[in-house]
């Protein structure tokens, strides 16, 4: 017998095997008719006992078979360890369910299969935890996109099945925005946070809670009967939100009646949101045909204006800004237009958003750039102009990180001088990446183009813009001018502070929009500089403006007061 020859090593061996804290059992295998039928436990130690199974020595594997945990086939593994000599490895949870276990098997050269176990419990948790972490949001602990997508692809597939209808409310809340930049980051954070606890309290039976993202929250609402009952889930839930104080804007989109894309159930709702800011915030809307045209058109508008732009139907068209003491032109604004040959002409206030959710405005952009600086040295050159040429410049433009570049590349194609060139951008801007925007805009300044700050009144119109941009100019928006001449002069008061105070800052100000000379007259008092609107001149196409600049006064197109 081998085992006697080395008696003191087997047990100092079998000193260590009992005290180890991985369980170990050895069994051996038994035959019938040349084929193993069973196997019989030689040893285990007491961590084995302990831990996994308490089991004797000499019992046979089939008597005891019920206390091994089902979740892995041991029979079947210590089988294949004796028959091939090679290690078997599987990770089980044990039958109680709390414990997960690395099983490794291996047979001796003499055909004992020697088994360890690992407990890998905390291991499996934290994968686990980690897995959990990657689909639940970390501010508020709802289920995030990623679960969304996951959850929604099933949904669809399921109400496809059985024929069922079902929701999504696409929430946003009110005026977090505007809180982050007056309270701080915190108090939006405690905003959502209590956001969240809200829409979760709504999360049982058939309706999910998701954090889409930022100040995004999805409701799914499944297996329901009629679409009212959206507005009935909305309702309730807008007047949890009354009772804290939080407004929360909605909108519905239903499969299959809207549609039964995802992607088009996500954008469908989320426009239904965007309309019920529009109506006045804290409400809920459904999806309906009017938006599905809306959308529809801008589907059309996206797929047109690439081939529109090669057939050459967008056209620059420039309007012209007047100082108003000296009644001496002081430049233009360049203003884009569309004239599409089947749908006629296209406001940009239409196109506009649309080439910026599609990225064509990058291209559009350049094109604008380049025609405006051309055209603004040609002038220069031709008809001894000396004026300013502005030119809008869209937050996605500016933010897309080749925008110096861009600049650059059109001062040197056409030799403009920046100085003569002013871009103009609006508040929308600074809204996604603040100090990127001011950094960017910075530059620009530094290459010597002038920066205006448009529609000024309108948005945000935080203070604190003014100081954060490098500004040269400042547009007040038409719908301040238009209200000027209104009997309460509330409006005067408030363009007389602005004015005041830009002008003290240095600061060029053209009121926009001037359509009246009882408008004029009031700016002129106010001591605004520069007018822009229909009543000295409307945007006009190049042919006329160089008719105008040749000598032709009468080329202008006004209003009549
Ligand atoms: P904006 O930059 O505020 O341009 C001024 C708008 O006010 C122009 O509208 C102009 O036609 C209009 N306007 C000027 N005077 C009067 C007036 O007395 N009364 C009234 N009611 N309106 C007046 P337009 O050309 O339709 O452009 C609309 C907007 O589209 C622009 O507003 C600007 O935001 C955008 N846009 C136009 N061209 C470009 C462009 O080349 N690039 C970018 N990114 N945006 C552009
Ligand atoms: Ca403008
Ligand atoms: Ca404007």
């Amino acid at each position: 017998m081998i085992y006697n020859t080395f008696t003191v090593t087997e047990v100092i061996f079998k000193k260590v095997i009992d005290t180890i804290k991985i369980p170990l059992i050895v069994l051996s295998p038994l035959y019938e008719n040349d084929k193993i039928s069973d196997f019989k436990v030689e040893y285990l130690n007491p961590e084995f006992k302990k831990s996994v199974i308490s089991l004797n020595e000499g019992q046979k594997y089939s008597d005891v078979r019920e206390k091994f945990s089902k979740n892995v086939d041991w029979f079947e593994m210590c089988a294949e360890a004796v028959l091939t000599g090679k290690m078997f490895a599987e990770t089980f949870l044990s039958s109680n369910g709390e414990t997960w276990f690395s099983l490794e098997v291996k047979a001796t050269e003499d055909k004992l299969v020697v088994a360890t176990l690992t407990d890998i419990t905390a291991k499996v948790r934290y994968t686990e935890s980690l897995k959990l972490s990657l689909v639940t949001d970390a501010l508020t602990a709802l289920p995030n996109r990623v679960q969304f997508y996951k959850d929604i692809n099933k949904i669809i597939q399921n109400a496809a099945e059985k024929k069922e209808k079902f929701g999504i409310i696409f929430f946003d809340v009110d005026n977090l925005k505007s809180l982050n930049d007056s309270k701080g980051q915190q108090a939006g954070d405690l905003i959502l946070i209590k956001a969240a606890r809200i829409f979760k309290s709504f999360d049982h039976n058939n309706i999910s809670v998701y954090r889409f993202g930022g100040d995004e929250f999805i409701i799914v609402a499944k297996n329901i009967e009629h679409a009212d009952s959206l507005y009935t889930i909305g309702d309730t839930i807008l007047e949890a939100f009354n009772n804290e104080n939080i407004d929360v804007s909605g909108g519905i989109s239903i499969y299959p009646d809207n549609t039964t894309e995802r992607e088009d159930l996500i954008k469908f709702s989320d426009l239904a949101m965007h309309e019920a800011k529009k109506a006045g915030k804290h409400r809920v809307m459904m999806f309906n045909s009017e938006m599905q045209k809306s959308f529809l058109r801008k589907v059309m508008y996206k797929n047109k204006m690439p081939t529109s732009f090669e057939n050459g139907e967008f056209e620059l068209f420039f309007q012209p800004q007047f100082d108003i003491s000296s009644n001496t032109l002081r430049g233009f604004e360049a203003l884009l237009r569309w004239d599409e040959p089947e749908l006629g002409n296209i406001s940009p206030e239409d196109f506009i958003p649309v080439a910026e959710e599609s990225g064509f405005i990058l291209t559009l952009g350049e094109w604008v750039l380049n025609t405006a600086f051309e055209c603004q040295r040609t002038w220069e050159e031709k008809y001894d102009y000396h004026g300013t040429m502005s030119v809008n410049a869209s937050p996605v433009q500016l933010m897309n990180g080749d925008f110096l570049e861009v600049l650059e590349r059109a001062v040197k194609n056409t030799g403009v001088n920046p100085s003569h060139v002013e871009i103009e951008v609006t508040e929308g801007v600074l809204i996604k990446d603040t100090d990127n925007a001011v950094a960017v805009l910075n530059k620009v300044k530094e290459k010597g183009f002038g920066i205006s700050l448009d529609d000024f009144g309108t948005g945000y119109s935080s203070l604190r813009y003014l100081q954060l941009l490098p500004l040269t100019t400042l547009k007040i928006d038409k719908s301040f001018i238009q209200s000027l001449t209104e009997k309460n002069g509330v409006s005067e008061n408030i363009t007389n502070a602005i004015i005041s105070m830009v002008t003290k800052m240095g600061l060029d100000t053209i009121a926009e929009g001037v359509e009246k000379v009882d408008q004029l007259l009031i700016l002129q008092e106010l001591n605004c500089k520069t007018v822009q609107g229909f009543l000295r001149g409307k945007p006009m196409s190049r042919k006329t403006i160089e008719e105008y600049l040749s000598g032709n006064k009468e080329a202008l197109v006004y209003l009549k007061d």
